[in-house]
């Protein structure tokens, strides 16, 4: 089997560097048009410049592929929409979105100032949002799309110095799970890739001699698995230095107390049965929760 995107048109946001260069080389390089989005800040946010853009641009080109360079601010919508209008006007549609714009603001929460942990939230959560936005009804009328998220280990599992981050990255998935209902009568398929991978956004986490088992491509093959014609839908991918694996939520079945034992005595009594994890099992709609709940209630209480 081989995956080819000929005929698609795609937006990479934060194409300028790292991991959404890589995805935007390998999307044109198997037959997109891409749209590098970067609006060529430094790590931190500061600063902006079209070069990094438009030099991936050169490198597709070259490569005899299409692309458009575009130097949107992701947490201005006015700006994505202008983004979009321009690959609807060059192309006529747009099949693929990649949301990976992305910078940080690290600090512990106690030093951390509400400035910099708005704006973390702005580039991720809102950046994803507002290129969602912005190709949402296109997607709709045309019947097809595939959006991938990018999260992160620190928002599915926390990381020192990262609240702002970890909360924009986990919020990216919550983002994920209601599109995917919303989305799937017309076959858009939205998914999350949480990468790791030696950038410049992690150069001086990590030794140089791991960081260059963490390349860029590495991720960008399972990118690849989740915006493909037969990409799946929901799915939470994680990459890194060749390891693939996949993440969930799983909620256990849970105990049900009727209404004279629901004390907090009562609850952390049967704590093991309720946190069972041979019970556990993955929902796919919110709704899922209440309708466990409820028929344990109606049960009790005789109601059909
Ligand atoms: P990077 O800094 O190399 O690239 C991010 C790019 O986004 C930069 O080119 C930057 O100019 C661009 N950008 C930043 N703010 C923007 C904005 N407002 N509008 C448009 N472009 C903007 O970082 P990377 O490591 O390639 O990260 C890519 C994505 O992957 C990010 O979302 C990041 O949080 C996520 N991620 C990376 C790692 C990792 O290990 N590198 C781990 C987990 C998640």
């Amino acid at each position: 089997m081989s995956i080819s995107f000929e005929g698609r048109v795609a937006i990479v946001t934060g194409a300028g560097n790292g991991l959404g260069r890589c995805h935007a080389l390998a999307l044109a390089r198997r037959g997109a048009r891409v749209v590098v989005n970067d609006l060529g800040g430094a790590r931190d946010g500061s600063g902006a410049s079209s070069e990094a853009a438009l030099a991936v641009v050169r490198e597709i080109e070259a490569a005899g592929g299409e692309a458009l360079a575009n130097g949107a601010n992701v947490a201005d919508y006015d700006e994505v929409k202008a983004m979009v209008d321009a690959a609807v006007a060059r192309w006529g549609r747009v099949d693929i979105l990649i949301n990976n714009a992305g910078i940080l603001r690290d600090k512990s929460f106690a030093k951390m100032t509400l400035d910099d942990f708005a704006l973390v939230i702005q580039v991720h959560l809102m950046g994803s949002v507002n290129c969602t936005k912005a190709v949402w009804d296109i997607m709709k009328d045309q019947g097809y799309g595939r959006i991938v998220m990018t999260s992160s280990s620190s928002g599915l599992y926390g990381n020192f110095g990262q609240a702002n981050y970890g909360a924009a990255k986990t919020a990216v998935v919550g983002l994920m799970n209601t599109l995917v209902l919303e989305g799937q009568k017309y076959d858009i398929r939205v998914n999350t890739l949480a990468p790791t991978a030696g950038t410049r956004m992690t150069e001086d986490l990590i030794p140089e001699e791991l960081f260059k088992l963490m390349t860029p491509e590495s991720v960008t093959a399972g990118l690849l698995t989740l915006c493909h014609e037969d990409a799946p839908n929901r799915f939470i991918l994680c990459c890194g230095a060749g390891g693939f694996a996949s993440a969930h939520i799983y909620e256990t079945e849970g105990i049900y107390l009727a209404p004279e034992e629901q004390t907090p005595e009562n609850v952390v009594a049967r704590w093991d049965e309720l946190n069972a994890a041979a019970t556990q099992r993955e929902l796919t709609a919110g709704g899922q929760q209440t309708e466990k709940f409820l028929k344990k209630a109606m049960q009790h209480f005789g109601i059909e």
